[in-house]
């Protein structure tokens, strides 16, 4: 059975969370347009030149990742195109994860390999 109380609750929610993307959208394209006419259209990182329709795969980066951070001079944006912004993310993801964890010395040549213990075993043969 359900219960019309629950069920107007929901709707409301339904339409807060739907009113709150659509602001979110106009937001984001608020300041990507404002991003592009600020820089010029290329990309940061491959340096792609873009207009017309392949415009579209222009996107804005946050410099610090913080999507709520839109100065009006646009000192927090950097226009990459779709491919270099993943690999934008993915760096910052990897270079996380290399940083914390055991693991992080997994493919690190082992102390054997190195040229001090070659060092060290000749100096032995020579005594
Ligand atoms: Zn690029
Ligand atoms: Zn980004």
């Amino acid at each position: 059975m359900s219960n019309p109380t629950n069920n107007k609750r929901a709707e409301e929610r339904d339409r807060l969370v739907a009113e709150m993307r659509k602001e979110e959208q106009q937001r984001q394209a608020g300041y990507r347009e404002k991003a592009l006419k600020l820089f010029p259209h290329v990309c940061g990182r491959c340096t792609r030149e873009f207009e017309g329709k392949n415009l579209r795969e222009l996107t804005v980066h946050h410099v610090d990742h913080n999507h709520d951070n839109n100065p009006p001079d646009g000192s927090n944006w950097e226009l990459l195109c779709m491919y270099c912004h993943d690999h934008e993310h993915t760096r910052l993801v990897q270079e996380q994860r290399s940083t914390d964890g055991p693991s992080a010395g997994e493919d690190r040549p082992s102390l054997a390999h190195s040229p001090f213990a070659a060092l060290a075993d000749k100096f032995k043969q020579s005594k």
